[in-house]
């Protein structure tokens, strides 16, 4: 059997399923010990300290004790203390980016996506490089400066080359001023070698969701197919990582299996990484199970609810303080809401998940790969998010910067926020606001500008701020960045 060791290289052993068990008897057996939760509580809380702030994060035990815990008041102060870390280290920006969907043909056979190769009646589609730049274009007219690209796994129609040839023709398209500045991919698992490719042709983050920890499950929900090899696919970041990318993002369909089972197996997972390349995750993902051409996601057995959904994603926040959090347009502009207050820093908006959808007038269903629920303009979304309190940020500039895995995570330690991510925020919603924005979002915007800038601690960081705004709204000069 197994053995647990959270540095071992293999999927069995770092997501170890007896320690996973024994992790949930022990968050029962304490869930309503509430000097237990008040002390993790206390240690997962920021700490101001002279150049900044610290958070000490939960073990995948201690966060699921929280996670356990029924306790209304604990609950609520979770809450709370999830609210206080993501506004100390991500401030109040939130990242925005839409998914580009390249290709969905694929040879696996997962249960749950309706690209499976069974699926005889949906039609298949793969971009040519002319229509990745027709939907390049589209995705910048919006204001759009960050993808993350997305395709089933094909060896014969979706080759690393293919890929590779999308995510150049991605960056080399400039249309008026927009530009894509980030590309993020995410494919099925893959070789060493392919990711040192992806690496190099200046990729952002590697993401790759699990589905399912949960082994068993694992292998029935993806019956046949490449992805059917559980180690194959939960040793993927661990190779993404030994070919030179240091952000990867992490995630779990919420639906398919036990939620408590899912979260400690992917903090068990963020450990791993910790402890083997001395850098956690760069985001992590929480999709839920959506429907989709021929998925009903009643038949899986595992679905939650929003409200434990929310206290999912604010225990994923106390647990891994600097991982950036991810919430898609799967889910409702409601339920978007209240994830915003407890930890989200980056949303996806005015997502088409159909293959070419961006250049069609109207959203397509046809190739779609499951339903959306946020279906609001971009401009609707960014004029929501500052209507309450929150700066969209189409900011870009760490990865550009070199600022990747660990020496992200310094800047997010040393409080550097305010000095560098804030006027970056800002000066990238300036270009959204002079290029894409409708006239009651453009009131607004420089409204919140002229207050957040106000923020900046340092005054020479401010007056080239200042500058580099008023040039935005005066000429066509782009892409400032600290
Ligand atoms: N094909 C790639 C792979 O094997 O990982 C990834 C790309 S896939 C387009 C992106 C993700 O969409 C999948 O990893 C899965 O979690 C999610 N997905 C698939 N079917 C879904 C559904 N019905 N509802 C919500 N999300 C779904």
């Amino acid at each position: 059997m197994a053995v647990y060791d959270p540095k071992s290289m293999k999927a069995d052993e770092f997501i170890n399923d007896g320690e996973i068990l024994e992790t949930l008897a022990y968050a029962e057996a304490h869930k309503n010990d509430a000097e237990l939760i008040d002390r993790l509580l206390e240690k997962a809380r920021p700490k101001k300290t002279d150049t900044g702030c610290v958070c000490a994060g939960l073990t995948h035990r201690e966060a699921s004790v929280l996670l356990a815990c029924e306790i209304p008041e604990k609950v609520a102060r979770m809450y709370e203390i999830a609210e206080e870390i993501k506004l100390a280290f991500y401030g109040n920006r939130i990242v925005i980016f839409a998914p580009l969907y390249l290709s969905n043909y694929c040879v696996n056979g997962c249960v749950y996506c309706p690209y499976h190769l069974k699926n005889k009646h949906i039609p298949r589609k793969k971009l040519t490089l002319e229509e990745v730049r027709a939907e390049v274009i589209a995705l910048q007219d919006m204001g759009h400066k960050r993808l993350a690209i997305e395709a089933g796994e094909d060896p014969v129609h979706n080759p690393i080359e293919y890929i590779l040839d999308c995510v150049s023709t991605i960056y080399s398209v400039h249309h008026k001023n927009g530009d894509i500045r980030r590309v993020n991919v995410n494919i099925a698992a893959t070789t060493v070698e392919n990711y040192r490719k992806l690496k190099e042709a200046g990729i952002g983050t590697y993401i790759l969701f699990q589905e399912t920890y949960h082994r068993k499950s694992y292998e029935e929900l993806h019956p046949t197919g490449p992805k059917h090899d559980y180690a194959y696919h939960t040793e993927a970041m661990d190779r993404a990582m030994e070919g030179g990318i240091d952000d990867v993002g992490l995630g779990v369909l919420f639906g398919l299996e036990l939620y408590k089972y899912e979260f400690a197996g992917l903090l068990m997972h963020a450990e791993h990484l910790e402890a083997v390349h001395g850098v956690g995750p760069h985001t992590i993902s929480v999709p839920r199970v959506k429907k989709a051409d021929d998925i009903d996601p009643a038949a899986f057995d595992n679905g939650i609810d929003d409200e434990t959904f929310i206290k999912l994603a604010a225990c994923i926040r106390l647990a891994v303080p600097y991982t950036g959090m991810i919430i898609s347009t799967r889910e409702s502009e409601q339920v978007r809401q209240r994830m915003l207050q407890v930890g989200i820093s980056q949303i996806s908006g005015a997502s088409r998940t159909s293959v070419g959808g961006y250049t069609e007038a109207e959203r397509p269903h046809d190739t779609e790969q499951f339903d959306v629920s946020d279906q609001r303009t971009l401009d609707d979304v960014v004029r929501w998010l500052m209507e309450s309190g929150h700066i969209p940020s189409f900011c870009t500039a760490c990865y550009r910067e070199g600022r990747t895995g660990d020496r992200f995570m310094s800047l997010c330690k040393n409080g550097q926020i305010l000095n560098c991510c804030h006027p970056n925020a800002l000066m990238t919603l300036a270009e959204y606001l002079e290029d894409y924005a409708g006239p009651e979002t453009k009131a607004l915007g420089y409204r919140m500008i002229e207050e957040e800038l106000k923020r900046i601690p340092k005054e020479k960081v401010r007056a080239i701020a200042e500058q580099n705004i008023r040039d935005i709204r005066s000429s066509n000069r782009r892409d400032f960045r600290f």
